[in-house]
């Protein structure tokens, strides 16, 4: 669990409405200044063992200490910072390898070589969630598909074990 500073400066005419997240293991006994990744204002904050003990006071002019390792949007989508963009979010030295960063491959076969129905975009006549109820018809619905898996197959690329 973790505290956050919910940004309402008004920028603009709107409020900033940035989430930004106080991971514990860097602000659980803190004391200094924390900029919102969004707007930039540069909070005050004081933490004892997890709990906010103070602020977040505003601190027009001053310089952060540091930055949020992640801030989102939850009103518009969350959409956010990932950590490590300079000047709104900190880096994170323990990142996951690229692989493994939440972009889905794109699978059009199986290890076997039999087609699958990972990909996107599925054709709209997938139905819900690329459902195609009851049957996929490959050869109708996913012609290239098809095509490439005819190809595969005269190379001696489908198995069946
Ligand atoms: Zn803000």
């Amino acid at each position: 669990m973790c505290d956050v500073i919910w940004c309402k400066k008004q920028v603009s005419g709107k409020p900033c409405n940035t989430v930004n997240y106080l991971d514990p293991y860097t602000f659980w006994n803190w004391e200094g200044k924390v900029n919102c990744a969004e707007c930039k204002t540069v909070y005050y904050i004081h933490m004892i063992q997890g709990f906010n003990f103070k602020g977040p006071e505003e601190r027009p002019g001053e310089k952060p200490d540091t930055s949020p390792l992640y801030a989102d949007k939850p009103l518009e989508g969350y959409k956010g910072y990932l950590p490590g963009i300079e000047g709104r979010t900190r880096p994170y030295q323990c990142l996951p390898r690229h692989i493994y960063l939440g972009k889905a491959d794109m699978v059009k076969f199986s290890i076997r070589g039999r087609p699958v129905r990972g990909w996107r975009p599925q054709p709209p006549s997938a139905g819900i969630a690329g459902s195609f109820p009851y049957k996929w018809d490959i050869q109708k619905l996913s012609p290239e598909v098809w095509q490439e898996y005819q190809e595969k197959k005269k190379k001696g690329e489908v198995k069946d074990w």
